[in-house]
């Protein structure tokens, strides 16, 4: 039985990496400076895994950016735009691959960047390979093959990980026309052997390749293309040792495919998907050794050594020990670093502590639980044993954790709680008290999060300024953002959401249920890094959240003032989720909180309450059958958030970067009064499905991109706002931009406002 990780957060404990490329960005520091750093930490992280005990430790998981971006280096999978980058005297590869993930800009040398997406179903974004036709693929970067040996000068014989051919093909995109980029696979796959050649010259043992598509609904093609590549390469290297790594979802309709593939080990997810080990033994062929996939990467809790080792007990009686390898479910890169950085009690607790696990505590779980499965009765590892069960125990009854009465709560929800008193229809005729015009005006909430805004609440935190002067600054910004939307006539106002950090981690701070780390960094793509909140027990709200600075805003005008929450779903998705009952439940009861504070909105004199959902489509599950089930409980959630208050309250939503096509009829279901989305960048086209859905309630669609500071013009407003007449009748129409605010800077916002008002103005005249 051996141990082996399939890859290692690469961002540093401190993180290290953001810092140094930053800096390199800014021009602060050398090219050589950035490369020892990567060097330090592959090294800190080999030599780590290696004291710990794992066997089997991968190497090319190391990333200055993103792994998939290194892959359309490794095969020279290099837009021709940046020709004139390589060309350009003085770059180096490490600025041609900053080139492709971030753009270039530099002398006369104008190139955009790469485009970006999620990762599955995680918060990992990477750059997606652009394919054409007579896409050529060859050997350009050999980091694969450096870093194999890099790790062997340490006396560390790596596992190799690559992205497995089918799987990097799928994850890019066709930029021209005429041909499918899963029929490249014949041009790719000598690049791949190109690459085995070299490692086996070096004595590479073990090479992963990762195909997380395998657990994802494939056509008839795609499948083929799997037996195909995998055949040709067993037949060029007959002895290699293939781990064939599989994770977020289990192998379902593939399960056929997947164990007929010649690998030499299968790694599965039991994590995600632990119903499917009985029918991964009974299919797996008699030499396949199986990786089961136990500790959890995707999630900071504690692995349950006891569940774990009645798992691997099914997997041994069947396979016997020798086919048996403990891993954790995936890649540990969506998970933070260490827990022994977070010293600060104030954050977690040494009880909440006590329950999590980051990635170093994940490879030691690994290692231990090797340990007891092949009965190492040494007293360190029984210690650990006693240790885990007692966490465990600890986490079922928690006074931290189970609070009765919310859990009650949670069971007395009836369907009558999702509804709104009337239906759409009736609740229009009401809310026409409201007098808002055509083509009403507003913006998305937040106005911009100055560099001094966010130091008067560096200084609130660190205890140089008192919660009165913080207040006062907030006060006084919010004053002269309520004032000024006054003057430049928009007609439903926000408050600014000044004294937010972040629109989840605001939320999280003031119910219970919530912890948060110090250090518990997540690579979100590049130096890009998120600490999300994790919610370890129930979730309760002690008292209103936003009730005092909403009200506090509505009080300085007399027109209507737009109470801003984040809703359930979008809170859920971007905290690490308890994993000791299900999502739906964890849901509903931070529906139950913001429904709370909705109603507690109201009766302050709120009439129109925004609950933001940016993050609904991402939640969905990566197999569309699953998708229903989510759905249902995810609107349901949504909407008894919403369902508190009178007729004449005016709910809204907003979501950005959503495609609606498959969910619009869920996206109705909702039945907010009014959605707010993003649509310029798309000219509108985003539009189109709610136009062809006949999408019954009121609709904003975004009139101008927020994410540059360039200020549209009022003619580029009005003639999008033309096309979306064409489509949505007018009286349905808002006019706002794409998002918030925060990101962008006073001036380029208030140029772009006041020619938006006059956008909507100039339509009403027709
Ligand atoms: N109300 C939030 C804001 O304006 C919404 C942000 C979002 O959708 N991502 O900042
Ligand atoms: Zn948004």
């Amino acid at each position: 039985m051996l141990t082996q990780n399939l890859g290692y957060p690469r961002i540093g404990s401190h993180r290290e990496l953001k810092k140094i490329c930053e800096n390199y960005w800014a021009g602060k520091t050398g090219y050589k400076n950035v490369l020892q750093v990567g060097k330090n930490i592959r090294h800190e992280n080999w030599l780590m895994q290696k004291e710990a005990g794992i066997d089997v430790i991968p190497s090319n998981d190391f990333s200055f950016y993103d792994q998939v971006l290194d892959h359309s280096l490794t095969f020279g999978v290099i837009p021709k735009r940046y020709n004139e980058v390589i060309l350009k005297k003085g770059n180096t590869e490490l600025d041609l691959y900053f080139a492709m993930a971030r753009g270039y800009q530099k002398d006369d040398l104008d190139v955009v960047a790469m485009e970006m997406t999620k990762w599955f179903d995680t918060n990992y974004h990477y750059i997606v390979p652009e394919f054409y036709k007579d896409q050529p693929f060859k050997l350009f970067s050999t980091k694969i093959i450096d870093e194999f040996y890099e790790a062997k000068q340490l006396g560390i014989i790596t596992k190799p990980v690559l992205i497995g051919p089918v799987s990097y093909l799928l994850l890019g995109k066709e930029k021209e026309a005429g041909f499918e980029k899963i029929d490249l696979i014949k041009n790719l796959l000598p690049v791949y052997q190109d690459i085995l050649t070299r490692l086996d010259a070096l004595n590479v043992e073990y090479i992963q390749f990762d195909e997380p598509f395998l657990t994802l609904d494939l056509t008839e093609k795609e499948q083929k293309a799997f037996e195909y590549a995998y055949k040709e390469l067993r037949k060029a290297f007959p002895r290699l040792k293939i781990v064939l790594a599989t994770y977020f979802e289990g192998l379902g309709n593939n399960l056929t495919l997947a164990t007929s593939l010649p690998a030499t080990v299968l790694h599965i997810d039991l994590v995600r998907a632990p119903q499917q080990l009985p029918e991964v033994i009974a299919a797996l062929n008699t030499k396949t050794i199986l990786s089961l996939g136990l500790v959890d990467g995707r999630n900071i809790w504690k692995n349950d050594f006891e569940n774990s080792l009645s798992v691997i007990k099914q997997a041994e009686n069947k396979l016997g020990k020798d086919r048996v390898w403990i891993a954790p479910s995936c890649s540990l890169i969506h998970t933070p670093v260490n827990l022994d950085n977070e010293t600060n009690e104030q954050n977690l607790s040494v009880e909440i502590k006590q329950w999590l696990a980051f990635a170093k505590q994940k490879i030691a779980e690994t290692v231990t639980i090797k340990q007891l499965a092949s009965g190492e009765n040494a007293a360190s590892v029984e210690r650990k044993f006693a240790e885990n069960k007692l966490a465990q125990q600890n986490r079922k009854t928690s006074a931290l954790i189970h609070n009765n009465s919310v859990k009650q709560r949670v069971k007395n929800i009836e369907d009558k709680d999702a509804e709104r008193l009337s239906n759409y229809p009736s609740r229009k005729i009401k809310q026409q008290k409201l007098n808002l015009p055509a083509y009403a005006t507003t913006t998305i909430g937040s106005f911009p999060q100055t560099a001094e805004v966010r130091s008067w609440r560096a200084k609130f935190k660190n205890g140089t300024f008192s919660a009165e002067e913080y207040d006062a600054l907030i006060a006084e910004e919010t004053v002269k953002a309520v004032k000024w939307q006054e003057e430049i006539d928009l007609d439903v106002l926000v408050h600014g959401e000044f004294e937010r950090n972040d629109m989840v981690e605001y939320f999280g701070e003031q119910l219970d249920g919530f912890a948060f780390s110090k250090n518990g960094w997540v690579q979100s793509y590049g130096s890009r890094c998120v600490k999300p909140p994790i919610i370890f027990g129930d979730v309760s709200r002690p008292k209103a959240m936003t009730v005092k600075w909403t009200a506090f805003a509505q009080s300085l005008t007399s027109k209507y003032m737009k109470g801003m929450l984040t809703g359930p779903v979008t809170i859920l998705q971007w905290s690490f989720v308890r994993n000791d009952q299900p999502r739906a439940e964890t849901c509903a009861q931070i529906a139950l909180a913001i429904r709370d504070e909705v109603n507690d909105l109201e009766k302050a004199g709120i009439k129109i309450i925004q609950i933001d959902e940016p993050a609904i489509r991402e939640g969905l599950p990566l197999r569309k059958a699953d998708w229903q089930h989510y759905l249902n409980w995810a609107v349901k959630a949504f909407r008894i958030s919403a369902s508190g208050v009178q007729d004449e309250t005016q709910i809204h939503t907003h979501m950005c970067y959503s495609e609606f096509n498959d969910i619009i009829q869920n996206i109705a279901d909702m039945d907010a009064d009014v959605i707010t989305i993003e649509t310029s960048r798309s000219q509108m086209e985003l539009l189109d499905v709610f136009a062809d859905f006949k999408y019954p309630n009121e609709i904003g669609p975004g009139v101008y991109d927020i994410h540059s500071p360039r200020v549209p013009k009022r003619a580029e407003m009005v003639q999008l706002l033309k096309k979306a007449k064409a489509v949505i009748p007018a009286e349905q129409l808002w006019v706002n931009p794409d998002c918030g605010l925060k990101t962008r800077g006073w001036d380029e916002t208030k140029k772009a406002l006041i020619e938006m008002v006059e956008a909507a103005k100039e339509m009403r005249k027709n």
